[in-house]
């Protein structure tokens, strides 16, 4: 898969039996549809219920990996994520998982995995 923020190639990792896509040079992750809940079971859904679109981002607009159409800005929790409008997947930039499920409070062992995967402290 092509990253959708830097073009690179995104390498497949896998975290709890699911795979993901993850881009070496930028650090976003790619999930496929439904693979949130699949990481995050019931906790997904707390964190949709946050869902809301943002109508007048600047921001860049980046494109699909899956079907190349522009992707949404979304805000889920206080994170700005894209999102596919035909519901391919989430890209979340580096980081940005992790934002969303400390933001959301939620006790789960991908949160470790992700620590531990990026190396890196959460500034929160
Ligand atoms: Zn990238
Ligand atoms: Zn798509």
């Amino acid at each position: 898969m092509e990253c959708p923020r830097c073009k690179a190639s995104a390498v497949i990792l896998e975290l709890k039996d699911v795979e993901i896509d993850y881009c070496p040079k930028c650090g976003g992750i790619w999930l496929d549809a439904g693979e949130l809940e699949r990481l995050l079971g019931d906790n997904a859904r707390k964190i949709y219920s946050t869902f809301q679109k943002e109508r007048f981002s600047k921001e860049k607009k980046l494109r699909c990996p899956a079907c190349h159409r522009k992707m949404n800005k979304v805000v889920l929790i206080s994170t700005r994520i894209d999102i596919c409008p035909k519901n391919h997947g989430i890209w979340f930039d580096k980081g940005e998982l992790q934002k969303v499920i400390t933001a959301g409070d939620i006790n789960s062992d991908v949160l470790k995995f992700l620590k531990d995967m990026f190396n890196n402290e959460i500034k929160e």
